[in-house]
């Protein structure tokens, strides 16, 4: 991520700049951890990386592929990044199984077959392998998230986004979407996330960044700017959430 600039415009207010040249790169197999106070741009970010976001300025550069190359197939990119949200998404007309096969169909053309079976390993890797054939609304909020990121592995995506995806848990469920995180981790995704997790982003983060007002304020090791933060602004943001 190299300088980019994005500026929302909105109805009857002055144009809003989210991010404000942002310099970052991340490592295959690295997991990227973003904290920043609300409104700082961290959403913004992420989405840039799938380009769910167009950005104003700057280059972007995802595996080789550059996400502001107007030849370059967005839509084609998108399939081969896992984003997993605070509010699950899932479909709820559709059962967990469906949920994690019919996007396997859809958009990686795999037979009914193929898809529903790697759908239950999938539902199976992630603790939820009794529930396929639930809905959603059936389903706790710590399963739907379980869901969602089995959803998001069926893709066998090169890079995968979590934004606050464990802030709408209550505590007792955060803790085991936190580890399935970390095995994702383990097992070598490369990841950028979202999180108020302080512990799991000074144990699983190979880098970290704290944002405000859309710029990167601090970035380095978690130990560094959790631990040893340079900037008054980041030691200020560490204070109300530690
Ligand atoms: P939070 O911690 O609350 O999720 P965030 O760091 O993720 O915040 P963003 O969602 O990236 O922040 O938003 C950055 C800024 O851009 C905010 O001021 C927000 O109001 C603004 N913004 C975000 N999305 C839009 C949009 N679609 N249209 C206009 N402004 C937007
Ligand atoms: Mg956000």
């Amino acid at each position: 991520v190299q300088a980019v600039t994005k500026t929302y415009q909105r109805d009857g207010q002055a144009p809003h700049r989210a991010l404000d040249g942002i310099d970052c790169q991340l490592g295959r197999g690295e997991v990227m951890v973003v904290v920043g106070p609300s409104g700082s741009g961290k959403s913004t970010l992420l989405r840039t990386l799938n380009g769910l976001e167009s950005i104003d300025s700057g280059a972007i550069r995802v595996d080789g592929v550059s996400l502001t190359d107007p030849a370059t197939d967005v839509n084609r990119w998108r399939t081969e990044v896992g984003m997993v949200f605070q509010h699950f998404n899932l479909f709820q007309h559709r059962t967990a199984l469906d949920n994690v096969a019919l996007p396997q169909r859809v958009v990686r053309g795999r037979g009914r077959a193929e898809a529903e079976r790697y759908a239950r390993d999938l539902l199976g890797r992630v603790g939820m392998a009794e529930y396929g054939d639930r809905y959603p609304s059936q389903l706790s909020g710590g399963q739907q998230q379980r869901v969602a990121i089995a959803r998001a592995l069926a893709m066998d995506p090169k890079l995968m986004l979590f934004d606050e995806a464990t802030s709408a848990l209550d505590p007792e469920t955060v803790g085991g979407i936190l580890e399935l995180m970390r095995n994702l981790a383990r097992d070598g995704m490369t990841m950028a996330v979202v999180t108020h997790e302080m512990g799991f982003a000074r144990d699983v983060a190979d880098r970290a960044l704290f944002m405000d007002a859309g710029r990167i304020v601090e970035m380095g090791t978690p130990e560094d700017v959790f631990r040893h933060p340079k900037e008054a602004r980041t030691r200020a943001f560490l204070e109300k959430i530690l």
